[in-house]
């Protein structure tokens, strides 16, 4: 089955044995009855499982190339989930440049119960060995980054993961299985915040793995039934909905980002604009091997790198919406510094070029002419 059937077919078949709807319906149900103790219909209970979380979570493992779809309250949910996979003392290699909250969560959590994590800059993955000693267990990918748009050779940290079999886990909420298949790269688990693209319509907080391996399967089910951060039926429902149109909806995110990028890269008072897409990208050559466009993930700074620009121009979008997020059809600008990465030390931040002019955007779906207009006026 192709990708842009399989966002709509993939592991929905019979999803309403009774009457034959198209659609799963939502089971909003807690408990589930049975015969004579243990004398039920494949579902005990809505932690463990539900019929309507479990055709998302067929869907999930047939979009990403896997065999396993497991969902989650919410995104960090679901890397929690991955982590407890750890023990105390093993050790994590981890994206520098990476969502705030997974490096919130991995410092001020993780580490206090005794995992270490290296930050380490991937952007050449032979990095990745030099942080390798025998408590090493586990390499954390995130590509393209965020906000920074670097690409990481997923293949290239496969090998290595492999050489010194330690488990390899990318973070695959900015490509999207439309663009970038970490599985079929050698990944052992692909992690997504539902909440954005996959979702799609900035309407629920989800998270979600997917697995190839029974074994790692069976580990991190157990987690998800055992921890019991899983995510509610209505939730299930409306991330499957989006998962239908996920095909459609990124082509054109993908469109309008291209234009955008071009349009920001060439305006007087634009200093630099971050997008793989661009041939000048220092790893144009990888993100064009494993990613089949460029997505509609873009940062950009102004000249002078001043704080006060870059705070008029998200203040004075009108089309682009100033919130936290990215990923829905509507176009939204952040500002990294002050939002999303506000819980990044300023000294740490800015070392992996968070400063305080970048402004992010995750270019919607609307009439590109009215983004445009949109820049036009914001920027001035
Ligand atoms: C949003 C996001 C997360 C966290 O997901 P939530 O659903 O907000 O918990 C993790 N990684 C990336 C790349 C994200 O954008």
């Amino acid at each position: 089955m192709k990708f842009n059937t399989k966002t709509i077919h993939g592991g929905q078949h019979n999803v309403d044995p009774a009457f034959g709807s198209v659609m799963p319906p939502i089971y909003q149900t807690s408990t589930y009855s049975q015969t004579t103790p243990g004398g039920h219909k494949g579902f005990q209970y809505s932690r463990s499982g539900n019929p309507t979380r479990a055709a998302l979570e067929r869907s999930l493992a047939s979009i990403e190339n896997g065999n396993y779809g497991m969902a989650f309250g919410s995104g960090l949910a679901a890397i929690d989930a991955v982590l407890k996979l750890l023990k105390p003392g093993d050790e994590v290699i981890s994206t520098n440049d990476l969502y705030g909250g997974s490096y919130r969560l991995f410092t001020n959590i993780f580490e206090g119960f005794g995992i270490k994590f290296h930050f380490v800059n991937m952007s050449d993955a032979s990095n990745i060995a030099n942080f390798i000693n025998d408590n090493t267990k586990m390499i954390w990918v995130e590509t393209p980054t965020n906000p920074m748009m670097n690409i990481i050779d997923i293949k290239a940290s496969a090998a290595i993961a492999q050489k010194h079999n330690l488990l390899l886990v990318v973070d695959n909420t900015f490509a999207t299985p439309y663009l970038q298949n970490p599985m079929d790269l050698g990944a052992d688990i692909v992690m997504h915040s539902a909440t954005k693209y996959l979702g799609g319509h900035s309407d629920v907080v989800m998270g979600a793995l997917v697995v190839k391996d029974k074994e790692l399967a069976d580990k991190l089910y157990f987690i998800q039934n055992a921890s019991g951060a899983i995510s509610g039926p209505q939730d299930c429902f409306l991330v499957l909905r989006g998962i239908k149109t996920l095909h459609l909806r990124v082509q054109r995110h993908c469109e309008n980002g291209k234009a955008v990028a071009h349009y920001l890269k060439n305006h007087p008072k634009i200093e630099k604009v971050y997008w793989p897409g661009f041939e000048d990208h220092p790893n144009y050559k990888v993100a064009k091997s494993q990613m089949s466009d460029f997505g509609g993930m873009i940062s950009f700074v102004t000249k002078g790198n001043n704080y006060d620009d870059a705070i008029k121009i998200v203040e004075n979008f009108k089309v682009f919406t100033l919130a936290e997020s990215l990923g829905g059809v509507e176009s939204l600008a952040g500002h990294p510094a002050s939002m999303t990465h506000a819980s990044i030390p300023k000294e740490e931040r800015e070392k992996t070029g968070v400063v305080d002019a970048l402004i992010r955007l995750s270019v919607g779906v609307e009439d590109i002419d009215d983004l445009i207009s949109d820049l036009k006026q914001a920027i001035g």
